[in-house]
């Protein structure tokens, strides 16, 4: 069916280390509201807000960070990530920056009270877009558990 074909092509793409929006958002070849950047990392405004506040972070460098685990299109689609690592150790700095990431977002918007990090992780999480990236949600009482 069209959502099988749909999770296929995203999990080829997460595979093959095609470039994605974001890439583009880096560039600032399409603009985006950015909230924080450093030279590692980009913080800006979800173009469909979920929450009054709804920010990704993502790393500027994509280094296999499609999804947290570099899996084959094999793994990823027919067996779920079954297996699969949650990251390597190379990537531990920069996952550490993201979540920094999130503090210094959640400060600058005000959420300091309560807010949630995201990250949609391969076909069955409804990632769309394979380019690591955290969600910051706030800004109204979340709910539990997610949808
Ligand atoms: P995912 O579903 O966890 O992969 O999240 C991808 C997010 O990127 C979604 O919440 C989209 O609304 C968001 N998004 C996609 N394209 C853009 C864009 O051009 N600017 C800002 N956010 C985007």
């Amino acid at each position: 069916n069209n959502e099988e074909a749909a999770a296929k092509a995203a999990a080829v793409n997460a595979d093959s280390g095609t470039p994605t929006i974001f890439d583009k958002i880096i560039a600032k070849e399409i603009s985006s509201t950015i909230v924080y950047e450093d030279e590692k990392v980009l913080a800006f405004r979800d173009i469909n807000p979920q929450a009054p506040v709804h920010v990704l972070i993502i790393p500027k460098l994509r280094d296999g960070l499609t999804m947290l685990g570099k899996v084959s299109v094999y793994h990823c689609y027919f067996s779920r990530l079954k297996n699969s690592p949650i990251a390597e150790a190379r990537h531990g700095e920069i996952l550490s920056h993201l979540l920094y990431t999130a503090k210094i977002v959640a400060e600058k918007e005000g959420i300091l009270d309560g807010f949630r990090v995201v990250i949609n992780n391969g076909p069955d999480a409804c990632q769309s877009v394979y380019h690591l990236h955290l969600h910051v949600l706030g800004g109204r009482q979340m709910k539990w558990p997610p949808g």
